[in-house]
């Protein structure tokens, strides 16, 4: 390829959490570093998420008195994952955890909320919550230091295909440039050299609604998703066409704590996964009764959901909604999250059989003051208390596309890996567009922490590093 109309050491595709990680470290490692992005924004699914990220063995748990181990954190990931996941990058993001939160501190200048909180499929609390519960939180902090470093961040030139060299190594990539994807017509080829590596970091593909059906049939256009649009499959597709070993692609993670109420991630979720999944019971409207562990991880969960065939409903009280301190008024304005004096008012309006419904109230109480979920063996948290005082909140519970755990297979260098079980030359790839840390299931707040662990880790040996024994911040 002789008419490259521009050249840079480290080229990365995609401004999300790990993109940026990367091509923050890229930089820090000496490498000039152009991110290239789709929209016209940079973040993607990053900048909407919730800014949750889970880390095992830190300061904040420390001051609240949780006992954690990267050990246990890798053996969450795996129980939830089904044994699926690649057990070494696992280990990395485990092991990882704790220096990849205090970097996003000390370095980045991220804050975080004074509070840890407990997730399903987690057996401790170990998840952090940027300030404003947003993920733009770290992202606005990431373009900034980026930015502030010497990285360009390029908007509107979309990925078309890799160019590669007489050996088939990835020497660079060819985008569209003034890409819109209203008229993905339009635009120029613009043809960018890497002279040392190129980063994948497009994310997931939960709105591509063709792509995740051929992997997952039941996930039609039927079942909405939290994802922004432009979540589709066509980076991940190209990094196939030129022999990427894909992974996991049929496992694509359903958020359980979704309201059909709403579009989108919307405002429910801050009640039903942070309150009721802990505090309060999920219940079938057709029987009154709970059918499941909630505090299970969000396969389990949304398997349950699923297999029942029709909205759930969340139930918690005032005290458990005051005592975790969540702002509600959102939803409630939204009518997405009720509120009503009496149980029997919550079961008329929702269509469940009182009697029933009171019944299991009673029931899940009395584990309260046992300590011991009978039925579901759940975990009584040391600070739950029964559900009694009113108001009484409500939420329907429905799942939707959340998470794709498949995408291509990476090694813990983050080198893309091809058909052959050996590293594509001049390709590394971070992030949801890679598979194998999640298997089966993600957990909660998981997300974040592998798209930083692996972006930095993709960004340092991109430029050409020895492979990476320590990511301490740079001085
Ligand atoms: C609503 C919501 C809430 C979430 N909350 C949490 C949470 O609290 N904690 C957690 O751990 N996880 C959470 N997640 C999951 C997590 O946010 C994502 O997995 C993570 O942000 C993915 O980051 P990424 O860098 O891999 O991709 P993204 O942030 O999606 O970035 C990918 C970027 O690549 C660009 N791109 C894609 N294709 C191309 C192309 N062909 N050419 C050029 N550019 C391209 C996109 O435009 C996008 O900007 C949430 C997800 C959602 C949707």
């Amino acid at each position: 390829m002789e008419d490259w109309h521009e050249t840079f050491d480290v080229v990365v595709i995609g401004s999300g959490f790990a993109g940026l990680a990367a091509a923050i470290e890229a930089r820090e490692s000496g490498a000039s570093v152009i991110v290239l992005d789709k929209m016209k924004a940079p973040g993607g699914n990053s900048v909407i998420s919730d800014g949750g990220i889970a880390a095992a063995g830190t300061a904040l748990q420390k001051k609240y008195g949780f006992d954690d181990s990267p050990e246990l954190m890798y053996e969450d990931m795996m129980k939830a994952g089904m044994g699926l996941n690649y057990p070494e990058l696992v280990r990395e993001v485990a092991e990882r955890s704790n220096e990849i939160f205090q970097w996003s501190i000390d370095y980045l200048g991220v804050e975080y909320m004074d509070r840890v909180d407990h997730f399903g499929g987690h057996s401790v609390h170990r998840c952090y919550t940027a300030a404003n519960r947003t993920g733009a939180t770290i992202i606005n902090r990431q373009v900034e230091k980026a930015k502030e470093i010497g990285v360009e961040i390029r908007l509107g030139v979309c990925l078309r295909s890799f160019v590669l060299d007489p050996e088939g190594n990835v020497a660079g990539v060819c985008m569209l440039d003034g890409y819109d994807y209203r008229d993905p017509t339009r635009g120029s080829d613009l043809f960018i050299k890497a002279n040392r590596a190129v980063i994948l970091a497009t994310g997931g593909f939960g709105s591509d609604i063709p792509f995740r059906t051929s992997q997952d049939p039941r996930l039609t256009e039927r079942i909405d998703t939290t994802n922004k649009p432009f979540a589709t499959a066509e980076a991940l597709k190209e990094t196939l066409r030129i022999g990427a070993t894909p992974v996991h692609l049929s496992h694509i993670q359903l958020g359980p704590w979704a309201s059909p109420d709403e579009k989108g991630f919307g405002v429910g979720p801050v009640f039903s996964d942070y309150v009721v999944f802990l505090y309060g019971v999920v219940v079938d409207p057709a029987t009154g009764k709970r059918f499941i562990n909630e505090l299970s991880d969000r396969k389990t969960l949304s398997d349950a959901l699923l297999k029942i065939g029709h909205p759930c409903i969340g139930i918690a009280d005032s005290r458990a909604v005051d005592s975790q301190g969540w702002d509600l008024g959102p939803g409630l304005k939204k009518g997405v999250i009720k509120k009503f004096d009496r149980i029997e008012d919550l079961a008329a309006a929702y269509g469940v059989p009182a009697d029933e419904l009171k019944a299991t109230v009673e029931r899940y109480n009395s584990y309260v003051e046992d300590g011991t979920d009978r039925e579901f063996g759940r975990e009584v948290l040391p600070d739950a208390s029964p559900i009694v005082q009113p108001p009484y909140f409500g939420m329907r519970l429905w799942p939707k596309v959340h998470f794709t755990m498949g995408g291509v297979q990476i090694n813990i260098r983050a080198q893309v890996i091809n058909l052959d079980q050996e590293p594509v030359k001049g390709l590394f790839a971070a992030g949801e567009v890679t598979g194998g840390v999640h298997g089966a299931c993600r957990l909660g707040s998981c997300a974040i922490t592998e798209c930083l662990v692996f972006g930095r880790i993709a960004g340092r040996n991109a430029a050409g590093e020895s492979p990476v024994d320590s990511l301490k911040a740079p001085t």
